[in-house]
């Protein structure tokens, strides 16, 4: 039970400061926060840079990483005396493979991938130069909250996190609830294997994502945003706190809050984010109620994604229409990730729907003969490389069983074995998934021993439930995670039969 003078939003800062899950650090916690020992402990284990603050390597072992050589990387920094932990994403597939050391700062990567080079033409344009200008901010004030609503309704804008939720929506249903308190909170806890575009948005345009949080506190009539920033993000949250100092006499009286995450994928579902802000596991929670209704402390809360935020200040200044018209079939352009076989991984902003084979031109070509992409992040699964015409856009990928996701689109080619490249994302949603779900937390382990075991006899009996499993995963899971965690073993026996095949010995 939690005492009535209790301060939970702070364990997770407490925590930190003390050194993360030691006994010395969750007493500490305890006495500053008055939360029981047990309660803080069960927040300390939940998150990765809590649970192994000692670590002096971070090795990422998403899946462009493993293509890159991420496991050779980790036994050379074992050998050399570090404290090596191998983590399931940090964001940095075009630097494959990546590291962080122990002051979480990118030690070990390739330099940074490309970007499309500066366009004015195009809604987020990375490669212009940023600036504090505020244009759009004014220009929103003196348009009012509902015409600013009404220019969001006519651009079409989706939410980029992945889900492609109208985001006039949300911001009508938050601007509706008669609250004296609401919040906005920018969801930029990245971190779906592949995904690395709202980096590049803090880093090269933090402005820009700024700008689109104050006129969406404006026009829902927030005072205070939170921005919750992937831990591992150290030079993206430096980025965003000089910007803010740069913004200050902008922002009018809206207070801008920012916290640091600790290491949990699922803090990026929206409900389990709220979670993470007040103090807790980052476990998804039940809706209804929805975050516009009941969000962050109770209150009503939008939830946008950074992309998301960062198309409005154009939209603001240029029209609802010129967005929408910037889209191939569903409206504006869209940032997509790329990495894996292509010759220059990075962020390309192209018209939502444009195809893989125009994103892979955009990234200089491929390496080697294509067999294989994923394109929406590790729950989209894989695709076969002949449907590499078709449009990377919301309802296409969900025709194809897929989906854009959070666009990160990873390419594969014909060296690599599918059933290796599916159990790298496998392993990703065992360990990211929260527990709290049954068919979740037992699936994903499941799915990946029986494809552990295939991959070490040769015989594909042991894959002969894994279809059921999915069934079970997508049917009984509360959220996103549990119910696409399947997919890239289903979807790439589905497609790639070959490689399922029974073997022999050696083969
Ligand atoms: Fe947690 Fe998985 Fe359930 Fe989502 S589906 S709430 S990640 S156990």
């Amino acid at each position: 039970m939690q005492p009535r003078d209790a301060d939970r939003s702070k364990v997770i800062d407490a925590l930190e400061e003390h050194g993360g899950i030691g006994p010395d650090a969750v007493r500490k916690a305890h006495e500053e926060t008055r939360i029981p020992e047990a309660d803080i402990y069960g927040v300390a284990t939940f998150y990765t840079l809590l649970r192994n603050p000692d670590a002096t390597a971070r090795v990422c072992k998403g899946l462009p990483c493993k293509l890159k050589g991420s496991d050779a990387l980790a036994a050379r920094l074992q050998a050399e005396g570090h404290n090596v932990d191998e983590v399931s994403c940090l964001g940095q597939c075009d630097r494959a493979p990546a590291a962080l050391d122990a002051s979480l700062e990118l030690t070990w990567c390739a330099p940074r991938g490309s970007v499309t080079p500066d366009d004015d033409g195009l809604a987020i344009n990375l490669g212009g130069a940023d600036d504090a200008a505020y244009a759009a901010l004014a220009q929103a004030r003196a348009m009012g909250a509902s015409a600013v609503i009404d220019a969001l309704k006519a651009a079409g804008l989706q939410g980029r996190g992945g889900a492609g939720f109208p985001a006039h929506i949300k911001w009508r249903a938050v601007r509706g609830e008669d609250h004296e308190e609401k919040y906005v909170v920018v969801n930029a806890d990245e971190s779906e294997p592949a995904t690395f575009k709202d980096r590049e948005i803090m880093l090269r345009r933090p402005h820009r994502m700024l700008e689109g949080m104050a006129i969406a506190a404006f026009a829902t009539g927030c005072r205070v945003a939170y921005i919750y920033v992937r831990g591992e993000f150290a030079g993206e949250k430096r980025s965003l706190d000089a910007a803010l100092v740069e913004a200050a006499g902008y922002l009018g009286d809206l207070e801008v809050r920012i916290v640091r995450g600790h290491g949990a994928y699922i803090c990026g579902e929206e409900t389990a984010l709220l979670e993470a802000i007040e103090g807790r596991r980052g476990m998804p929670r039940l809706k209804p109620p929805y975050p516009t209704q009941a969000g962050l402390f109770g209150k009503p809360t939008l939830v946008n994604n950074v992309e998301t935020l960062a198309c409005v200040p154009n939209i603001i200044l240029r029209g609802g229409e010129w967005f929408r018209a910037l889209g191939r079939g569903e409206p504006g352009t869209k940032l997509y990730c790329i990495s894996g076989h292509v010759q220059q991984p990075g962020v390309y902003e192209l018209p939502l729907g444009a195809t893989l084979d125009e994103l892979v031109d955009a990234a200089g070509g491929p390496v080697g003969t294509l067999k294989a992409f994923s394109p929406g992040g590790a729950a989209s699964g894989f695709l076969p490389i002949v449907h590499r015409d078709a449009p990377l856009d919301f309802r296409s990928l969900s025709a194809l069983g897929s989906m854009v996701g959070s666009s990160g689109v990873v390419v594969l080619n014909d060296t690599v074995d599918m059933a290796v490249a599916a159990r790298a994302q496998q392993v990703f949603f065992e360990e990211e998934s929260c527990g709290q779900c049954v068919p979740c937390r037992v699936g994903a382990r499941l799915q990946r021993l029986t494809l552990d075991r295939y991959l070490k006899t040769g015989d594909r009996e042991h894959l002969a439930h894994a279809e059921d499993v999915h069934w079970e995963m997508e049917e009984g899971s509360i959220c996103g995670l549990g119910t696409t965690a399947s997919l890239p073993l289903v979807t790439a026996m589905r497609h790639f039969p070959q490689d399922f095949r029974s073997r022999q010995e050696g083969e």
